[in-house]
């Protein structure tokens, strides 16, 4: 595994994690008191908006702590440029493509949707209820707002949040300038306990603050059991609402003021844990489901120094600034190996000894060995889906575009035959196409291409349908 150490952990500067000091602290899930998951999984959040991953003004403390006492992912990948098929694949480690929760003609779930993820489907929380986990979801789920795709109907004991973005339901025109500062009421959202609805339109100047309470809450009342709790922030989704406490906090801005909020609150979760005398014994994930959107200018994130956006194939819309965190466990330091929100599934069950669902495809890996012992990623290839197609392909530091197109421009496609080529360690920012360099790397990934377009099995659409 390629890794580069902070620099205060010299001890870290060769060969990294495969020293021998570390080589008692192999994982086992049958050690101790099984463990805890929190998930913390942000909206539209880019690459380049963390302290730790580069942002020079927006100020995170708390993710910059997990991040030096865990492991910063610097290649890691969604399922998907927007919401609903990135949150697909993460909850069931599967291409969007086989649950169906993607489509060409729209491309997320609406209020007037007909479809949601089929009950077929395993998510995280009903893979973990073999070991009896108790579980929860917080915060946006964009999965099905019907009772029967709802959170409590794929695994999660409880739910409290709303149930698609935070966007939907627009009462009436919002004028571009309005978005600047927007009012709760200008979105007509539902907030959700479980499957009744408890606020409407809820007020979004506080939901990032009442997210992070009620996961400490749960915390605090399942600190004797076992729990897995996704936390799914609706921020930093345009509109942009933070509490009064953060308003003008950022340098950045009413951007960076959401985003330390959301720093805030994982501070908050961290310390009750440590509080608690959990947090050796639970292990926090931090990522968004797809990059920054960036047709909204300032009220947009950042990938730093990533190509594109939201809605693109290109790196900036679905590699995301991602952190594991468990002291104690997780070996820290910073892994360049390729890991997904897919690998989430065969890594949790396989920490928590609870099996992997074997009677079905699976795209994603177990990452605890990279986790706890420094070995390499198991993944070695990442597919760019948009809608149903695959437009681009990573195979190792390669990455093939074979169809590109802006993120949400009326352009039309372009197809490349020989596709453009990108030697992503090199050139992370997509720049500079090396096509006629690497007609051999051309081949293999195009070989990998076709192999998976053979064994695939699409799922029946669920986004195109709407309510009558
Ligand atoms: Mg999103």
């Amino acid at each position: 595994m390629k890794t580069r150490a902070c620099s205060r952990r010299s001890f870290l500067k060769t060969s990294a994690f495969a020293v021998s000091a570390f080589s008692t602290m192999t994982c086992t899930a049958s050690s101790a008191k099984d463990p805890n998951f929190i998930v913390i999984f942000c909206d539209d959040l880019g690459y380049g908006d963390l302290g730790t991953f580069g942002h020079p003004t927006i100020r995170t403390p708390n993710l910059d702590r997990m991040a030096g006492q865990g492991q910063k992912w610097t290649n890691f990948y969604v399922g998907a440029s927007v919401c609903t098929p990135s949150r697909a694949a993460l909850m069931t480690g599967r291409l969007p493509i086989r649950s169906g929760m993607c489509s060409d003609k729209r491309r997320v779930l609406f209020p007037d949707s007909s479809g949601g993820l089929p009950q077929s489907e395993i998510t995280i929380a009903k893979a973990l209820k073999a070991k009896n986990y108790t579980t929860a979801c917080v915060g946006k789920w964009h999965l099905g707002q019907l009772p029967q795709y709802l959170p409590t109907a794929h695994g999660f004991d409880s739910y409290f949040g709303i149930p698609y973005s935070n966007d939907m339901d627009k009462v009436a025109r919002v004028e571009q300038k309005e978005w600047e500062n927007p009012k709760s009421e200008y979105f007509n959202v539902p907030l959700m306990r479980d499957t009744e609805i408890v606020e409407r339109p809820a007020d979004q100047t506080t939901i990032t603050k009442r997210y992070t309470d009620e996961t400490i809450k749960l915390i605090r009342a399942n600190k004797e059991k076992k729990f897995f709790i996704y936390l799914a922030h609706n921020l930093p989704h345009v509109p942009l609402f933070r509490s009064k406490e953060f308003e003008g906090k950022s340098n950045r801005g009413l951007y960076g003021d959401v985003v330390q909020e959301i720093d805030d609150g994982v501070g908050r979760i961290l310390r009750t844990l440590e509080k608690l005398r959990l947090a050796k014994n639970t292990m926090v994930v931090f990522t968004s489901d797809n990059g920054p959107w960036l047709i909204f200018n300032e009220l947009g994130g950042s990938a730093g120094l990533l190509r594109g956006g939201k809605g693109g194939t290109y790196e900036g819309g679905m590699r995301e600034p991602t952190i594991f965190h468990w002291p104690g466990r997780i070996k820290p330091g910073v892994v360049t190996d390729l890991g997904a929100t897919m690998d989430l599934l065969p890594t949790l069950c396989t920490i928590a000894g609870a099996p992997v669902p074997d009677d079905r495809a699976l795209d994603g890996y177990d990452l605890s060995p990279v986790l706890f012992e420094g070995k390499s990623s198991p993944r070695d290839i990442v597919f760019f889906y948009r809608g149903t197609r695959v437009f681009a392909l990573r195979k190792g530091p390669f990455k093939a575009h074979f169809i590109t197109k802006s993120e949400y421009g009326s352009d039309n496609e372009v197809h490349h035959d020989p596709p453009l080529l990108y030697h992503l360690e090199h050139d992370p920012s997509e720049k500079y196409n090396v096509a006629d360099k690497y007609p051999d790397v051309i081949a293999d990934i195009k070989n990998e291409f076709n192999k998976h377009l053979d064994g695939l099995v699409p799922g029946e659409d669920q986004l195109a349908g709407r309510l009558e």
